[in-house]
């Protein structure tokens, strides 16, 4: 018998689909700036394994540890850094000992655990509000929590930038006590964010409507160079005092991306809650794959814990968002200088990986076509798929296809 003639072909992953147009493309001057996963490359296009990770995959390698299986909240040690990273060493609920804190598989596995919890014992309304656009996984994890998905207006397609009336349209007109979510920083896909007195008042109104900040920090450190620069929503947000949720990627600021290293937190009001909370977190993990990886976590452990490793960490997480940074710039110049028609300022003043350049559908076929450089149909380019070598073209190219 087979029992699987009637499954049918699921559909392709649109991102991934320009990388095999890409590979296909023969051509010595072709630029990939699809990049699905949204993984930084060196100067030279290539991934980047840094220095500070090497040396303490050599301190591990020294210390023959053994392979027992972690409790299934992860590595204690882990934890405590990767909190104190996030909210900061001043934190107050983190003096205090009420943030829950839990091992996940990178961010995705963070944003499950929490979405599930959610499911199980948040009282208000079981509607996530993501930003519109979002990063493509968003809705699927909150459907396969059982979460209702709506959207929230975030991005102005005409202006290029944050549609900050709308958003506060949006989750004022929301019902009382939804979740919100809020990319912590360099939103994906749009590279915009709030501004801190945007931010301000957005957790004004979230707190007046009584709703649930959920964050989703995936680039800490890696949109302005600087790790607590970055955090400053979620810190604003949690010296407001709301108990807001924290799904903490070390994918992208560590270079990490394969080997899934993440912490999903929540700030709860006292000890004796955080415990309670933690011990239906077990439970949310439990019967998902028990416990999480060692390996990540004595990784970034290692790096958080040693000074001197960490304060190699830093220097190379601000290298990767300089070089980043000093790309836009580039191209940026480069269009001007060019007499690109429109208006190129977003280019600079958006944040992170991610440029939403505002080439139309139409425009990106012909750059595939006439120039060998492929992106997503939606404009989107990875900045880190750019470099010295191939800017000039780049710039070039997309100031011909705007003319
Ligand atoms: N959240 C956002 C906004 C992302 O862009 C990503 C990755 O691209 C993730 C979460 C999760 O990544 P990972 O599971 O690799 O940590």
């Amino acid at each position: 018998t087979n029992f699987w003639s009637a499954v049918p072909q699921g559909p392709a992953d649109p991102i991934l689909g320009v990388t095999d147009a890409f590979k296909r493309d023969a051509s010595k001057h072709k630029i990939n700036v699809g990049v699905g996963e949204c993984a930084y490359r060196d100067e030279d296009g290539k991934p980047w394994v840094l220095d500070s990770v090497r040396k303490a995959e050599d301190i591990l390698h020294e210390q023959r540890s053994d392979k027992e299986y972690l409790p299934i909240t992860g590595l204690a040690n882990f934890l405590t850094l990767a909190a104190k990273l996030a909210y900061g060493a001043d934190s107050k609920p983190l003096a205090e000992n009420r943030i829950a804190v839990v091992q996940s598989i990178s961010g995705t596995g963070a944003l499950r655990i929490g979405m599930e919890f959610l499911a199980s014992f948040y009282k208000g309304p079981h509607t996530i509000y993501l930003p519109d656009p979002t990063w493509g996984a968003h809705p699927a994890i909150a459907e396969k929590a059982n979460l209702a998905v709506k959207r929230y207006r975030y991005f102005d397609r005409k202006n290029i930038g944050l549609d900050f009336i709308g958003m506060k349209e949006d989750l004022q007109n929301a019902e009382e006590g939804s979740v919100i979510l809020l990319h912590a920083c360099a939103q994906n896909p749009t590279g915009v964010d709030p501004t801190k007195e945007q931010w301000k008042e957005l957790s004004d109104l979230i707190k007046a409507k009584k709703h649930l900040a959920f964050f989703d920090m995936a680039y800490q450190g890696f949109a302005s160079g600087d790790v607590d620069r970055d955090a400053f929503a979620l810190r604003y947000f949690v010296e407001q005092g709301h108990q807001i949720m924290l799904c903490q990627s070390f994918a992208k600021n560590l270079g990490l991306y394969g080997e899934r290293a993440g912490t999903f937190s929540m700030v709860t009001s006292s000890p004796e809650e955080k415990e309670r909370v933690l011990s239906q977190l077990k439970r949310v993990i439990r019967p998902l794959y028990s416990s999480p990886p060692l390996h990540p976590a004595q990784l970034v452990a290692t790096i958080l814990g040693s000074p001197e490793l960490y304060q190699e960490w830093l220097g190379e997480v601000k290298k990767m968002a300089d070089r980043i940074i000093a790309m836009r710039s580039t191209l940026y110049d480069k269009l001007v200088a060019l007499q690109t028609p429109g208006n190129w300022d977003h280019i600079k003043t958006q944040i992170g990986m991610f440029s939403f350049t505002g080439l139309t559908p139409e425009q990106v076929d012909a750059l595939a076509k006439s120039a060998h450089i492929y992106m997503t149909k939606d404009g989107r380019i990875s900045m880190a798929g750019l470099n010295e070598h191939n800017i000039d073209y780049f710039a070039t190219s997309v100031s011909k296809a705007v003319k």
